[in-house]
């Protein structure tokens, strides 16, 4: 069969879209939740929705249950689907990150076990990196595994991870060999996020919402078959997980179900003047623009980096540029939003468009935060892309057990 060109492909899944899936209706609750076990639900049921149609996993291989087509199909695929209820909270980290991590790193046996469940909408994964000694200094995680015949032994603790309470899966970094050098001791495990001797528990932040959370392993074991990469290998995994997660919280992945990597029902600035009467306000006027242009420079920055990235030149920290540019964008439309909202959005009413706002605004710090720091980006990007002197690091080379902790 001749393959479907991308405007046929665009035209089926227009046509399909409008006779199978509802209409996104943009409510207050929808914002920024995913701290709610129906969003989940229905998130699963709409991936399974996109599955039975023959529009879900665009860009995966097909013998992983994919359609084994190029980005291009799914952007026309994200453009149709804007209009339409999508499975957003998959996007980031099950689809763009976990998923191709395991496509790129895992065995065939897990492969075959996990990528047609994601694609199907039958697992959530989460990642279990960040531990509460700093998540800046990946490579020093203290969460340990231990080897006991043919399973292994995990104790330790995770934190920050973004709604393990919803997931079924979760990628862990743990250490595995202690006389190693700290790069080289570790292994990345994909383990059930719900067994015996796990303990997940919910964060509270500043906003009310309850999708982080911290995790406690108390000799959970885990089978020699969840071993994703080699043993002691675990930071060339690691590193490429943090590749797929730049390039997605970047808002670049292709892996994604429909729009972006934000998932979030966020109304626009131009909006936000008009509901409270300042789009004819020069000052107004000037920051919205100001506010637009970054994120048209942000929207043009994307493709050129990963065209850059996939033509082989630049290399894949590249990411970084498009990860820093997402928060510097996200910062400053958080600001601007605040501006605008003004006393209205600090009364913090979330039904209203002023206090969406005013709540977004108060997880501002999240975007400089999630998929590695900003200053984190600004190393990667000084050191690895414009080649200046690395930052000094005297734990490298010694075996992890003699570097000093709580520095
Ligand atoms: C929205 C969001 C989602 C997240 N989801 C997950 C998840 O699903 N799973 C997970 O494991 N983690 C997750 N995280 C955690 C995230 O990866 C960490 O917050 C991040 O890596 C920073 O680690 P930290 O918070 O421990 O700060 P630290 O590492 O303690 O750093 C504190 C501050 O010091 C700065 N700093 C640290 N080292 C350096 C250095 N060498 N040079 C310059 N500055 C430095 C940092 O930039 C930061 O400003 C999430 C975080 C957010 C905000």
């Amino acid at each position: 069969m001749a393959t479907e060109t991308v405007t046929e492909f665009r035209l089926r899944a227009r046509s399909w879209l409008a006779e199978n899936m509802p209409k996104r209706v943009r409510e207050a609750a929808q914002a920024e939740t995913t701290d709610d076990d129906e969003v989940w639900a229905r998130a699963r049921e709409l991936q399974k929705m996109l599955y039975k149609g023959g529009f879900a996993g665009i860009c995966f291989p097909k013998e992983y249950g994919g359609l084994g087509l190029s980005r291009e199909y799914q952007d026309v695929f994200t453009e149709e689907s804007d209009v339409y209820e999508m499975p957003l909270v998959l996007n980031v980290p099950t689809l763009s990150i976990c998923a191709p991590t395991i496509m790129d790193m895992a065995s065939e046996e897990l492969k075959r076990e996990h990528l047609p469940a994601v694609i199907r909408g039958d697992e959530v994964l989460v990642q279990f990196l960040s531990e509460p000694s700093g998540g800046s200094n990946l490579a020093g995680v203290l969460t340990r595994a231990d080897r006991d015949g043919d399973s292994w032994i995990l104790n330790g603790s995770k934190i920050w991870s973004s709604n393990a309470y919803a997931a079924d899966y979760a990628l862990c970094l743990a250490r595995t060999d202690w006389d190693a050098p700290k790069h080289r001791g570790l292994t990345m495990f994909l383990i059930k996020v719900h067994q015996p001797g796990l303990t997940v528990r919910r964060i509270e932040q500043v906003n009310g919402q309850t999708e982080f959370c911290e995790e406690f392993f108390d000799d959970v074991i885990i089978p020699a078959s969840a071993v994703v990469g080699e043993i002691n290998d675990g930071w060339t995994v690691a590193t490429r997980q943090l590749f797929h997660e730049r390039t997605a919280v970047g808002g670049g992945s292709e892996f994604v179900s429909g729009r972006g990597a934000r998932g979030e029902y966020l109304p626009s600035l131009s909006e936000l003047a008009r509901e409270v009467g300042l789009e004819n306000e020069t000052w107004a006027r000037d920051l919205v623009a100001k506010a637009a242009a970054h994120r048209t420079v942000q929207e043009q920055l994307i493709p050129y980096v990963i065209s850059k990235v996939e033509d082989g030149s630049l290399p894949g920290i590249a990411m970084s540029l498009i990860r820093l540019f997402h928060a510097e964008t996200d910062w400053l439309e958080s600001d601007v939003g605040l501006e605008l909202a003004g006393a209205v959005g600090v009364a913090h009413d979330s039904t209203t468009v002023p206090g969406q706002f005013a709540r977004h605004y108060l997880m501002r710090q999240g975007a400089s935060l999630g998929g590695g720091s900003s200053e984190m980006s600004r190393n990667i990007i000084s050191e690895r892309l414009l080649r200046m002197p690395r930052e000094a690091a005297d734990d490298k080379d010694i075996p992890f057990r003699e570097v000093r902790q709580g520095r």
